[in-house]
């Protein structure tokens, strides 16, 4: 029986989603449910190399042992929402999957394989990359393959390109060097066979461009065919009809010796290397002009250009600060970054690359995210294009002294330029928005918003990133540490002058919290999301966890207000998901923890939780403490909603103790008859200290063997003084037996939290 189709609303579009138990791939059982999973939660790594691309996709309804469908054409039934692209010389009606909905309706459809084009419809005979697509002989030539990756990378390197990498989750690798539009597919593709003549000549006589296989004898194919117009390649993280659900992953270069097919990555097991980051996170920074046409783009007049530098040069002393010194590149392009900036005053800095140099502003109050907002931009002066890539201290007492971190990177296109009057589309990796910006008086500029960036988060807020547990802390120095806080994990909302709290179930729970609330401005920004937790401190500044509890069951404004005074509560901010209309979750951890202590700089009531290097010794600290545990994370990892990984994992600190059994609860269920939970005690110069029970760490036999051992004891009445539950059911004892419990830490009642069995003590 099929199961009923469900509807449901992505991004504010309806779907009709249907047979979503049916099992596309056999061998792994991944159904069709997990495939829509999958694109809907990882859209926004899809998307980039999607949006505005003519798309081939390949259907498997019955899944993959079914057949297959080819789809160019978009088909008859296609939402009328979804928009579709002809291109001159075809008569196919192309889909673009242009956003996240059009994701979920293509998994829907199990299009398991995205195909598409090197070019995006805006400019289609300019393809914006070029693929190498390496293919092994055989199975077994798989380090062959490897090895020819490595060669190609280096010898494009010298040639100026940016070569990334992925697992094609066939056979073989891809590499895709990202180039400016600004050649045709036919030019591309004649610089590149001339490219890899040489490239086959002087570094792999055992390569060859003969697709014929006759001709090819037991050469491998270095295969440039993709890069024909109209051609296309599976997209980075498309799914593979293949047996296994393979994926085809980007990954970083320097993971390809641990790679061992192609296959590697799969559904199953992606989420592991999601953790690792993005391997191809400046992919749209990193176009470079086609090498042997470089003549042909526009070169930059030199002596005009350094001129424009010396503004730069003068306020700097390049002995002390370690920015980019004033070089012109000999090319032209259209590249822009805007970094934030902790300078005297907290701004951001907007620069465009252009004519050699990068047209600079800096803007105190971030770029406006709404239409009728406009912000001010001061004009600062003309800085070297390597700025582009800058991110560091700059020293305290040099100029503009302090820390800068990259937001936003990519390319960018005029929509009008004229003196003092720009218009412009910028178009980042995972941002688009088009600004107007113009002068008002002397370095004075105003900027407003032509279109707006897009941020679900805020329509659908995610369920807060989650951690692996484990046992000992990684060693590796990709992680670094911090204190894992108990209390309450919540959101923080800032929009404008007003600041939510928002509950992990979602609930807004901002009226608990009123001196909270009053601590906007400790956030210097005007919007954003945070992730954090709310402890209430003890005098040691140990969270106590049943304080904030009891915080969340205050109502009553009065009684709120009292509890704010005696229960003082902090928040702890260890992430952010969205920072003045930036979306930060795929960033890298470590940057995502500079702009924090950037943007919360106060430490009163919010505090970032500070990250430590060490983890070894934070443990030893926070176990001293009688503290949780703490949290090690991968310093490359983005902010994965609702997910466990390794880009985060929580170690706790668990400590053993002896207690004295003074009674049990009787089992239910499968326990029936025998123990259901032991009650604990320390006995302290004749007063019994109640521990509380504990009711795992048995095994079948130990239970019995337990209850034997406890049948001979007398039975007494109710020794201690707290309330427990299930006293009908609960038998106390004069025992004198002694036992090992292992517990994570102790509840301000005194009782132990998550006790384990460990058998009795001799
Ligand atoms: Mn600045």
């Amino acid at each position: 029986m099929p199961s009923k189709p469900i509807f449901t609303e992505i991004d504010g579009r309806r779907l009709k989603l249907t047979n979503l138990d049916k099992i596309l791939y056999p061998s792994v059982g991944v159904l069709k449910a997990e495939v829509i999973n999958f694109y809907l939660e990882n859209a926004a790594l899809f998307l980039p190399y999607l949006k505005d691309r003519p798309l081939t996709v390949i259907r498997w309804p019955d899944g993959i042992e079914g057949k297959k469908f080819y789809s160019k054409n978009k088909p008859k039934w296609t939402p009328k929402w979804i928009p579709s692209v002809q291109i001159p010389g075809e008569d196919n009606n192309y889909l673009l999957a242009n956003e996240r909905a059009i994701l979920g309706w293509l998994g829907n459809l199990a299009a398991l394989e995205l195909h598409p084009m090197g070019s995006t419809s805006q400019q289609i005979d300019h393809p914006d990359h070029l693929i190498f697509d390496l293919d092994p002989l055989t199975s077994n030539e798989f380090p062959v393959i490897k090895e020819l990756a490595f060669l190609l990378k280096e010898y494009l390197e010298k040639l100026g390109y940016v070569p990334f990498l992925k697992t094609s989750g066939s056979k073989g690798l891809h590499i895709y060097i990202p180039i400016e539009p600004k050649w045709t597919f036919k030019e591309a593709i004649e610089s590149l066979k001339k490219l890899c003549q040489n490239f086959i000549q002087s570094k792999a006589p055992h390569c060859t461009l003969a697709v014929h296989k006759g001709k090819r004898k037991d050469k491998i194919l270095l295969d440039i065919y993709r890069n024909y117009r109209g051609n296309t390649c599976v997209a980075p993280y498309s799914l593979r009809g293949k047996a296994g659900a393979p994926i085809s992953t980007p990954i970083f270069w320097d993971q390809l010796a641990e790679v061992n097919s192609s296959g590697q990555f799969t559904l199953r097991n992606i989420k592991v290397q999601l953790a690792k980051g993005d391997p191809w996170e400046n992919f749209k920074n990193s176009a470079r002009p086609i090498h042997d046409y470089a003549d042909r783009s526009k070169i930059v007049s030199t002596s005009a250009s350094l001129e424009k530098l010396d503004q730069y040069n003068a306020k700097r002393d390049f002995t002390k600060t370690k920015e980019p010194t004033a070089e012109i590149p000999n090319e032209a392009q259209q590249r822009f970054v805007i970094q934030l900036h902790d300078a005297s005053n907290l701004h951001y800095d907007l620069r465009l690359e252009s004519e050699g140099t990068l047209l600079s502003w800096a803007i105190p109050k971030a770029l406006p995210t709404k239409k009728d907002k406009a912000r001010l931009a001061i004009r600062t002066e003309d800085h070297p294009v390597k700025y582009l890539d800058f991110e560091g201290i700059i020293p305290k007492e040099e100029y503009g002294g302090g820390e800068m971190w990259i937001i936003e990177r990519g390319r960018y296109e005029w929509i009008e330029k004229k003196e003092g009057k720009l218009k412009f589309k910028l178009n980042g990796d995972k941002f688009e928005c088009s600004y107007n910006l113009f002068k008002t008086k002397n370095n004075q500029w105003l900027c407003k918003v032509l279109s707006a960036p897009v941020l679900s988060v805020y329509a659908n807020l995610p369920q807060p990133m989650l951690a692996n547990a484990r046992k000992t802390i990684p060693k590796a120095t990709h992680y670094h540490h911090e204190i894992k806080w108990d209390g309450i994990r919540v959101f923080i909302i800032i929009e404008e002058e007003d600041l939510k709290i928002i509950s992990r179930s979602g609930r807004d729970i901002t009226k608990h919290f009123p001196k909270l609330r009053a601590a906007r401005e400790e956030f210097e920004i005007e919007e954003g999301v945070f992730d954090g937790e709310i402890v209430v401190l003890d005098e040691s500044g140990k969270p106590l966890f049943s304080e904030v509890i009891s915080r969340m069951h205050t109502t009553g404004e009065n009684t709120i207000a009292r509890a704010s005074i005696s229960k003082r509560a902090t928040c702890y901010i260890f992430d952010c998901l969205v920072v003045d209309g930036h979306q930060m979750m795929y960033r890298p951890q470590e940057r995502r923890y500079g702009i924090l202590r950037a943007v919360i700089p106060k430490m009163k009531y919010f505090r970032v939780s500070e990250v430590f290097e060490d983890g070894e010794a934070l443990f030893k600290g926070i176990q001293e403490a009688g503290m949780e545990g703490i949290m090690s994370k991968d310093k490359k990892a983005p902010y994965f909603p609702g997910k466990r990984s390794d880009g985060w994992l929580k170690i706790k600190v668990r400590s053993e103790i002896v207690a004295t059994v003074i009674g049990y609860t009787k089992g239910q269920g499968a326990r029936s008859g025998m123990i259901g939970a032991l009650h604990l005690a320390q006995i302290k110069e004749e007063k019994i200290v109640y521990l509380g029970k504990v009711g795992t760490g048995f095994d079948h036999s130990t239970l019995q063997a337990i209850m034997e051992k406890l049948k001979s004891i007398a039975v007494i009445s109710k020794p201690i003084k707290e309330d427990i539950e299930e006293a009908s059911r609960t038998v106390w004892l004069d025992s004198k037996f002694k036992c090992n419990i292992e517990y994570a830490s102790l509840a301000s009642t005194g009782t132990l939290r998550e006790p384990v069995w460990k058998g009795w003590a001799d």
